[in-house]
């Protein structure tokens, strides 16, 4: 996990201009781990810093965060849509729809799909933080021989 400081040094490298809003939320991605929807960054805020941003700012401060490949936005089904930081190495989800169970798996399962889109297309995956739904061995096991 990368600290705040070091975000903040690369993008000021970079010629991003750092606000005091985009630093404190980018504390806050970091404080927390990852998986933050933007009423989490919100209250987090509050909280520890005392600082009421609006949620239409974290909102802004976090299409400019993932702009700059430092966020991802992933919809993770019942806990929202969060936000986390891309970290190394990689890491994604598979969200069982009947269930709710989440499990976190490697990123190798993505690497013959990038090469193979690269190859094919020409296309370049960006793949940071991906949320796959479906049914886990326990919950696919209980309806053997259904049709759906
Ligand atoms: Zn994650
Ligand atoms: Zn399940």
């Amino acid at each position: 996990m990368r600290t705040p400081d070091e975000i903040v040094n690369r993008l000021e490298d970079q010629g991003e201009r750092l606000t005091i809003q985009r630093r404190v939320v980018i504390e806050a991605l970091t404080a927390c781990g990852d998986h933050m929807t933007i009423q989490d960054i919100h209250a987090y805020l509050n909280q520890t810093q005392g600082m009421a941003l609006s949620e239409t700012t974290i909102y802004r401060i976090l299409e400019w965060l993932k702009r700059l490949r430092i966020v991802a936005q992933t919809d993770m089904g019942a806990a929202g849509i969060v936000y986390a930081l891309i970290d190394n190495p990689l890491h994604h989800h598979l969200i069982c729809l009947r269930c709710g169970r989440v499990i976190d798996i490697d990123d190798a399962y993505f690497a013959s799909m990038r090469r193979q889109l690269k190859a094919d297309l020409g296309f370049i995956t960006r793949i940071d933080h991906m949320a796959i739904y479906g049914e886990c061995e326990q919950c696919a096991g209980h309806h053997d021989g259904e049709t759906d």
